[in-house]
């Protein structure tokens, strides 16, 4: 049976060297490198070793040590750069901008007047009652 979450992608290549980056930071279950396309000057990518799609099918121990490395990243590179401050961002699926499917957290040095669009997503209130609606489904999904 073919199984998706254990297929060959890009960033399976860099963690065997099969094809170049610029690695910064590597240990037993994480590796970190330069994003190629970067939002500002030393963007990085931190990802796993053992594979996983997302958030959705990641083991807790995977992504622990991959925010632990994260944390790595954001304290140098925010030395490194002098940035501001350090946006941490991970893309889930599709729709959530994923483009490649082997989790990452993406580490984005922010300089003051950057003009990123983060700030600029729109936020939208509740309609009547909404609110309360969505929390009681996501307490009874918890629950389960
Ligand atoms: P996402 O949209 O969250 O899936 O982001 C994927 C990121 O991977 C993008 O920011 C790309 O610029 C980056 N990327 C894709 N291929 C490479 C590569 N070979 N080396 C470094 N970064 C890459």
């Amino acid at each position: 049976m073919l199984d998706i979450y254990s297929m060959e992608d890009i960033f399976d290549q860099i963690i065997r060297r099969d094809i170049p980056a610029e690695i910064v930071y590597e240990d037993d279950q994480t590796l970190a490198f330069l994003d190629i396309n970067p939002n500002n000057p030393g963007s990085t990518l931190v990802i796993p070793k053992k594979h996983a799609r997302n958030i959705f099918d990641v083991e807790p121990e995977t992504l622990a040590a991959v925010m632990e490395t994260a944390r790595k990243i954001a304290v140098a590179l925010r030395a490194a750069v002098d940035a501001d401050g350090i946006n941490l961002i991970m893309n889930n699926e599709e729709t959530a901008a994923q483009a490649v499917f082997h989790l990452h957290v993406h580490v984005i040095p922010r300089f003051e007047g950057d003009g990123r669009w983060f700030a600029s997503w729109p936020h939208n209130g509740y309609a009547e009652g909404q609110r309360a609606e969505v929390a009681e489904k996501i307490r009874a999904r918890l629950a389960r």
